[in-house]
């Protein structure tokens, strides 16, 4: 019997968690945080929160109803590192004793470092597993990874195998042809998958009619903005997703073209860097100078500004404009560093739509237009599949039931649609809640 427990991201978009009963084991995807409760806590305050805490602000996944089971569960499987599906291991997979967490080799990094940097420790068996490659949960259990293109390097596709079939879960994915960092799908094996019982959709953009652009969209709109709109003696600063690997590429690749330093400013850029150069993904050491501390920020930051900006071009944090982060003090005048008229402030992102980031993004613009920057707003593409990248998954995978996943109703209606559009029977797409439970053989 496989039974799917959806624990987290059915009513939310965050703090994705999900466990697959077979029979008397459990396997886990996902352990993720919901990031709009705590980004209006400093990092400091951050480290305070306790479990209750946390819980009580929604900020992890209510897993209570695993409370019975939980020397049941086998594996936690991390599909890969963005903190809407990590950020909360560190937090709950200490009660899961018998589980290995498995993800892909920048995964396991990623988790590794935030849980250092928490200065906390975990138990659990640590797993590395590459793309195209699979491992053994227990004796009917067995993993496998595929190669999937996303926004953060190293996303897999991950497949359960059990005796009743396989159970796929593709949280998170867009079908990228041109990823700039990284390969495309592997089509062809994941073609080849027999007997899938059940396959949880990424469906977050499912209600955009159209196919998500490939990164090297965003490269080239990065590249008329960068390197074809006159920019001589202005500063240039850039924010985007800490975590988007091949969009800091192209950033990289473009300031060297243009003759100036790159700076890396804030810890979260610190972090998902040096993870990617520990794994041997990226090496930006040579070409890119980060500073990941305040104290040192500020200096790096009063150096620039008497040296000229225009020399630089800065990455920094604040791409949700976070009070916290590095472009929102900078515009608050916190560091000895001053915008100038018509200096380029580029957001290579999107803002995530909830009430706080609407707010803060809106006075965080007011901002920077009083001072006279100029702004160029998503320069950015989407790192979730829409409709069509919905489409093309179903018919590759071929799944018996279909669970979307990665939000409330207005993302999952929309995948009903899209299911029955498809021409499949009704009964076998489930549309489930948080703390729901359903049966799937
Ligand atoms: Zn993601």
């Amino acid at each position: 019997m496989i039974e799917v427990i959806a624990i987290g991201g059915y009513n939310e978009v965050g703090r994705n968690m999900t466990a697959i009963k077979v029979d008397d084991e459990i396997v886990i995807f996902d352990i993720g945080l919901y990031l709009p409760a705590i980004v209006g806590y400093e990092d400091s305050e951050q480290e305070k929160l306790s479990e209750e805490d946390l819980r009580r602000i929604k900020a992890i996944p209510d897993d209570s109803v695993l409370y019975h089971d939980r020397d049941k569960v086998k594996a936690i499987i991390l599909g890969h590192g963005h903190l809407d599906h990590i950020g909360a291991v560190v937090h709950l997979a200490k009660k899961y004793k018998n589980a290995k967490i498995i993800g892909t080799p920048y995964t396991m990094r990623v988790l590794d470092s935030i849980i250092k940097d928490k200065g906390k420790k975990l138990h659990n068996k640590f797993k590395s597993l590459n793309v195209g490659n699979s491992l053994k949960i227990s004796k009917d259990l067995k993993i496998e990874f595929f190669n999937m293109t996303h926004s953060i390097p190293q996303t897999a596709l991950s497949v359960l195998h059990t005796k009743y079939g396989k159970v796929a879960y593709s949280l998170d994915f867009k079908l990228d042809n041109t990823p700039v960092l990284g390969n495309k799908p592997n089509y062809e094996t994941i073609g080849k998958l027999e007997d899938v019982k059940v396959l949880f959709l990424d469906s977050l953009y499912s209600k955009e009619n159209s196919k998500t652009p490939s990164e090297k969209v965003a490269r080239e709109m990065l590249r008329e903005v960068l390197l074809e709109t006159d920019n001589k003696g202005k500063a240039i600063v850039v924010t985007t997703f800490s975590s988007h690997i091949a969009r800091l590429k192209s950033i990289v690749e473009f300031g060297n073209k243009l003759g100036r330093k790159v700076v890396f400013l804030g810890r979260s850029l610190n972090r998902y860097v040096r993870a990617a150069e520990d794994v041997g993904i990226i090496n930006f050491s040579k070409k890119v100078e980060i500073v990941a501390y305040a104290q040192k920020i500020r200096k790096k930051l009063k150096q620039i500004d008497r040296e000229g900006a225009s020399r630089y071009l800065i990455v920094c944090t604040g791409n949700q404009a976070e009070p916290g982060s590095t472009l929102t003090k900078i515009a608050n005048d916190v560091f000895h560093f001053k915008f100038k008229k018509d200096d380029f402030v580029i957001f290579s992102c999107k803002t995530i739509p909830t009430e706080e980031n609407i707010k803060n993004r809106k006075k965080l613009e007011e901002k920077l237009n009083k001072l006279g920057c100029r702004l160029f707003l998503d320069i950015h593409v989407s790192g979730h599949g829409f409709k069509e990248d919905g489409r093309e998954l179903i018919k590759l995978i071929r799944p018996e039931h279909l669970i979307p996943a990665h939000g409330g109703r207005n993302v999952t209606s929309p995948a009903k649609e899209l299911w029955l559009e498809l021409g499949y029977r009704e009964d076998k797409i489930h549309i489930l809640n948080d703390g729901q439970k359903v049966k799937i053989v």
